[in-house]
C-alpha cells in the first residue's frame, strides 16, 4: 500500500516518549540486565526502524522481531546489535540468517535436526546463532520438558556449526492480577535451568508485563515491547508500575464542512439519519486505514469536543457531527490529546472490544509515521 503523504492524516511518534519509557525501565533493572526491544510487526505500528534506533539512543543493547524480514530490514539501515527471530524461520532460510549474522528460536527437536542438515549442506564458517525457547504454559512455541531442552542444548553445543547463544520462555499471564499461573511458569522455567550444566549468553523470560510487576524474573535480559510505547500491557487490570507516556497520535484535518437539513441521510446505508439541523464534518481517514467501521458511534475530538462518529465508516472518509461550524482544515485528534480532551488507544480498544496491541497494529501502512524529536 502507498504512503499517503499529500493528505493531512498523519501518526505522529513522539521518539521522547519512547526513549523516556525505555530509560525509565533501565533505570529500574538490575546492572547485569539488559533491555532488548521488541520491534515486531513494524514497531507495534509505530514504525519498526524509527523506533529501534530511538531505542538504541534510550539504552537498548538488542532487538527482537518475528519474522526474518524484519529482521533484514534492521540490519538493512545499519544495525548491528544481536536481532533475535522470536518466531520460527524455516531451515531453508538459514543461509540469509547467517548473510544477515541473525539469532534464531530452536523450538524443536526436528527443527534442529533439518538445520543441522541445511548447514552442512551450506558449509558456512561461522556458526548459527540459536536461542533455545521453552514453552512453560503458553503452548505456542518451544520444547516442554527440562529433558528435552537438555537434550537440544547438548545437540547444539555437539555441532561444530551451531552456537548456543540463548534460553527463553514466554509468560501468558504476566499482566493479570491473579499471579498463580505465571508463578507456575517461572517454576518450571527454574526447573529446566536447574538440569543444564551450563547457561548461554542470554537468558530471558521477561516481556514487558513481566518487567513491570514481576520483581524475581529470571535471566539476564529482558525482551520490552509494548510497554516503550507509552501503554500499559494490562490494559486496565494492573496500575503502571511507573507512568508510561504514550508515544503515537492519531491526527487529522476537516475537508468539508457543512450544515445539513433535518431527516438527511449520512453514509452507505444511510445508518444515520439527521434528526434535526446539523453541522457535519468530514474526515479523511477511514477503514482502508484501519480505523475500522466498527468505529461508528465512537467519537473524535474537535478543538477540545468529543464529536460522534455518524453514519457507517467509509474505505477513506468518515463524517462526524460538529457543535457548531468549524473551518475546512481544522485539525482533529482521533487517538491523543486535544485541547482538555484526550482519547486514547485503550479507548479505541475499549469501543471495539480488544487490546490496544491491535489497535496498534491496525493503523495501516497508508498513514504516514512522521517522527517527532
Ligand atoms: C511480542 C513478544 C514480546 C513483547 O511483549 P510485550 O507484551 O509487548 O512486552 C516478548 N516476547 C515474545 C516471545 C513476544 O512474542
Amino acid at each position: 500500500m502507498v504512503v499517503t503523504y499529500h493528505r493531512p492524516t498523519r501518526a505522529l511518534i513522539h521518539r521522547k516518549a519512547i526513549e523516556e519509557n525505555i530509560r525509565q525501565e533501565i533505570q529500574r533493572l538490575p546492572q547485569e540486565v539488559e533491555l532488548f526491544a521488541v520491534v515486531k510487526a513494524q514497531g507495534y505500528g509505530h514504525g519498526a526502524v524509527a523506533t529501534a534506533q530511538t531505542a538504541l539512543a534510550a539504552g537498548a543493547t538488542g532487538f527482537c522481531v518475528a519474522t526474518l524480514d524484519e529482521a533484514i530490514e534492521l540490519r538493512e539501515v545499519g544495525i548491528v546489535e544481536p536481532i533475535l527471530i522470536l518466531s520460527v524461520v524455516f531451515p531453508s532460510y538459514l543461509s540469509l540468517v547467517l548473510d544477515y549474522d541473525l539469532s534464531v528460536t530452536a523450538a524443536t527437536k526436528d527443527w534442529l535436526v533439518e538445520a543441522q542438515e541445511m548447514l552442512a549442506e551450506i558449509g558456512s564458517e561461522i556458526p548459527l546463532k540459536l536461542h533455545i525457547k521453552a514453552d512453560t504454559g503458553m503452548g505456542r512455541i518451544g520444547f516442554l520438558t527440562p529433558d528435552e531442552v537438555r537434550e537440544a542444548a547438548l545437540f547444539i553445543q555437539d555441532s561444530p556449526n551451531m552456537l548456543w547463544e540463548g534460553l527463553f520462555t514466554h509468560f501468558s499471564t504476566a499482566d493479570e492480577a491473579d499471579t498463580s499461573y505465571w508463578e507456575l511458569q517461572n517454576q518450571r522455567f527454574k526447573n529446566i535451568l536447574a538440569v543444564l550444566e551450563e547457561t548461554p549468553r542470554y537468558v530471558h523470560a521477561s516481556n514487558s508485563a513481566t518487567a513491570l510487576w514481576h520483581k524475581d524474573f529470571p535471566g539476564n535480559m529482558i525482551r520490552y515491547g509494548v510497554a516503550m510505547f507509552g501503554l500499559n500491557p494490562s490494559g486496565h487490570a494492573l496500575p503502571e508500575a511507573y507512568p508510561l507516556t504514550p508515544a503515537l497520535e492519531l491526527v487529522s484535518e476537516l475537508i468539508q464542512v457543512k450544515e445539513l437539513a433535518p431527516g438527511e441521510g449520512i453514509g452507505y446505508g444511510e445508518t444515520y439519519v439527521t434528526p434535526e439541523k446539523e453541522w457535519v464534518g468530514t474526515v479523511p481517514i477511514g477503514y482502508a486505514d484501519g480505523w475500522l467501521r466498527k468505529m461508528q458511534g465512537f467519537s473524535i475530538l474537535v478543538d477540545g469536543n468529543f464529536c460522534e462518529i455518524i453514519g457507517r465508516v467509509c474505505m477513506d472518509q468518515l463524517m462526524i457531527r460538529l457543535p457548531h461550524e468549524y473551518k475546512v482544515g481544522t485539525p482533529v485528534t482521533l487517538i491523543g490529546k486535544n485541547g482538555a480532551a484526550e482519547i486514547t488507544m485503550q479507548d479505541v480498544a475499549d469501543h471495539l472490544d480488544t487490546i490496544h496491541y491491535e489497535v496498534a497494529c491496525m493503523i495501516s501502512e497508508r498513514v504516514p509515521r512522521i517522527y517527532k524529536e
